[in-house]
């Protein structure tokens, strides 16, 4: 992640830090200060956790990011999702259930400020089962990989 993206997280309160001090080595009382940002998460599963897209990367001006609120962040990481969902790659966080773009089974794209940042989808009729499914996650735990390239153009 580049590290405008990361001041920028820093900036709205939303890096979490772990203190890992190592003990094997005493004379060297390293502390080590782990960071992660908010991530992205296209399904409940281990292996769909994104890194956050960088809007500059997706084509938004250099010095977008200064001007950025909470609220364009949210609005460009769900048209991330939108392509993801029409790609067929996103599932309902609740009940696991493939998303699409229909009108049927509507979803949402909710972010997530307790104990982890992440921004995840879950279905209209999925929300309220969403505070169960959430326990005991731990955002170090998480591995997250680069998220996809979409062409967020010509939405
Ligand atoms: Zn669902």
């Amino acid at each position: 992640m580049r590290n405008e993206l990361l001041a920028w997280f820093a900036r709205e309160g939303l890096l979490l830090t772990d203190v890992v001090s190592s003990a094997q080595d005493p004379e060297h009382d390293e502390i080590k200060v782990a960071v992660r940002a908010p991530l992205l998460a296209l399904s409940r599963a281990n292996d769909d956790f994104r890194e956050c897209p960088d809007p500059v990367l997706f084509g938004y001006p250099e010095s977008s990011l200064e001007m950025m609120t909470l609220d364009d962040m949210n609005e460009f990481v769900l048209s991330w999702f939108e392509r993801a969902v029409a790609a067929g790659m996103a599932r309902c966080f609740v009940c696991n259930q493939p998303l699409d773009m229909g009108e049927e089974k509507p979803w949402d794209a909710v972010f997530v400020t307790h104990d982890m940042y992440c921004w995840l989808l879950v279905h209209f009729d999925c929300k309220r089962y969403l505070n169960r499914d959430l326990k005991g996650r731990h955002p170090f735990e998480v591995s997250a990989h680069p998220p996809e390239f979409f062409d967020l153009r010509l939405m």
